[in-house]
Parts: C-alpha cells; sequence; structure tokens
C-alpha cells in the first residue's frame, strides 16, 4: 500500500508522514517512510545539487530532469521493493511535486512534467495522496532553518505551486485527501487517519 503526503513548503509533512507510520505500525504492519528528494545514494547527490543556493543558474528543464532522475532511483530501489514484500510505504512527496513545482512553479507543461515522471517510475500510482494544503504565508512563519533554493523563490511561485496541487487533487478526488494544515497537527493527523483508516488493508 502506497501513501504519498504532499504539500508545500512548511506545510508540516514530515510531522504528519512520522505520526502516520507511527499509528501505522501500530496496527501491525511493516511501514517504510521515506521522501523525495535523496532517499537514496545518487538522490543524497542530486538533492545537495537541487537545494543548494548557489546552484542558481540551473536551468528549468534540468531541473526537472534531476528531480525526475532522484524519483526513478527511489522507485526502483526503494518503493518498489518495499511495496513488493507487502510494506506500507510513506512518501514525503513524489511526482505531484514535480507537477506542482517544476509544472506550475517554473511555467513547465504539467503534461511533459508528469510524462517524464511516469517513464521515470514505470507508472507507479499511489494508492493515496494526503496534499497539506496550507497559504505560503503562513508556511513561511513555520520556517526554522535558513530557505533553501527553492523556498528562496518569491511569493508568486509558491502561489502557483499550492494551486499546481489543488489542481491535481480536484482532477482526481477519489485519489487525494486534502486537509487544511493551517490547523494544528493533531486535527491534521486525525483527517488523514480517518481516511486511511476506511482504505488500509488490515
Ligand atoms: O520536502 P523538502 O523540503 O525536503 O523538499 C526539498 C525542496 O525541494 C523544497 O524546497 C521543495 O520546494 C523542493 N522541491 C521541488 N520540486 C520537487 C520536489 C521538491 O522544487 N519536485
Ligand atoms: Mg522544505
Amino acid at each position: 500500500f502506497f501513501v504519498v503526503v504532499e504539500g508545500g513548503d512548511g506545510a508540516g509533512k514530515t510531522t504528519q508522514v512520522e505520526a502516520l507510520a507511527e499509528w501505522i505500525r501500530a496496527k501491525g504492519h511493516e511501514v517504510v517512510v521515506t521522501r523525495e528528494p535523496g532517499a537514496t545514494p545518487l538522490g543524497q547527490r542530486l538533492r545537495s545539487i537541487l537545494l543548494d543556493v548557489s546552484s542558481g543558474g540551473l536551468s528549468h528543464h534540468a531541473e526537472a530532469l534531476l528531480y525526475a532522475a532522484d524519483r526513478a532511483e527511489h522507485v526502483n530501489s526503494v518503493v518498489r521493493p518495499a511495496l513488493a514484500r507487502g510494506a506500507v510505504v510513506i512518501s514525503d512527496r513524489y511526482i505531484d511535486s514535480s507537477v506542482a513545482y517544476q509544472g506550475a512553479g517554473r511555467e513547465l507543461s504539467a503534461t511533459e512534467v508528469a510524462r517524464i515522471s511516469r517513464w521515470a517510475t514505470g507508472g507507479l500510482v499511489p494508492h493515496l495522496t494526503v496534499l497539506l494544503d496550507i497559504s505560503p504565508e503562513t508556511a513561511r512563519e513555520r520556517f526554522t532553518e535558513a530557505p533553501d533554493r527553492l523556498e528562496s523563490e518569491p511569493g508568486e511561485f509558491h502561489q502557483r505551486v499550492r494551486a499546481g496541487f489543488l489542481a491535481l487533487a480536484a482532477a482526481d478526488p477519489s485519489r487525494y485527501l486534502v486537509i487544511d494544515a493551517g490547523q494544528d497537527p493533531e486535527s491534521v493527523t486525525t483527517a488523514a487517519r480517518h481516511r486511511l483508516d476506511q482504505m488500509l488493508p488490515l
């Protein structure tokens, strides 16, 4: 069973991934928590290139391909093997992040960005995508570290990213759960659990 948690920077994805993993483990399932970019040795190297503020000159197409390369390695060496042995996989970001950031944010074609990732992953689609929706202004107040290269983009960029995520969710409501991530973290977890309870193979 494959669950993805998506959303803008500062939406609280990491906190929710951990809370959901703990809850699913307590039900007796093996849970693999993972993330993009950076879950593999290649991914670690790509992550540092992608997030380094001094990589400012990276072209938008190169950026899209590097995220896709990270994803190809991630799916092949982490996600598919875990799913094959029956584990529940929870990933902090997946294809929708590319469609939202490189598609909507960078204004590349969403269709083409999605197509590259479909090719990179062999068409692996999550059973459920939990979208943590929050205004970029509220999210920014939660940053604890210096912003990375993408986080440093202007407010309009992050507004486009947010709209990109919401458009994906609106186009396929049965595969998405959109949660207002401006609420307290416990309420966000409760909403996600409620939906997962109906879906998880127990
Ligand atoms: O989620 P995390 O903060 O680890 O993501 C790292 C950075 O990569 C974030 O700043 C995020 O905005 C950016 N990102 C991106 N495109 C993706 C995935 C992540 O720009 N496809
Ligand atoms: Mg971040």
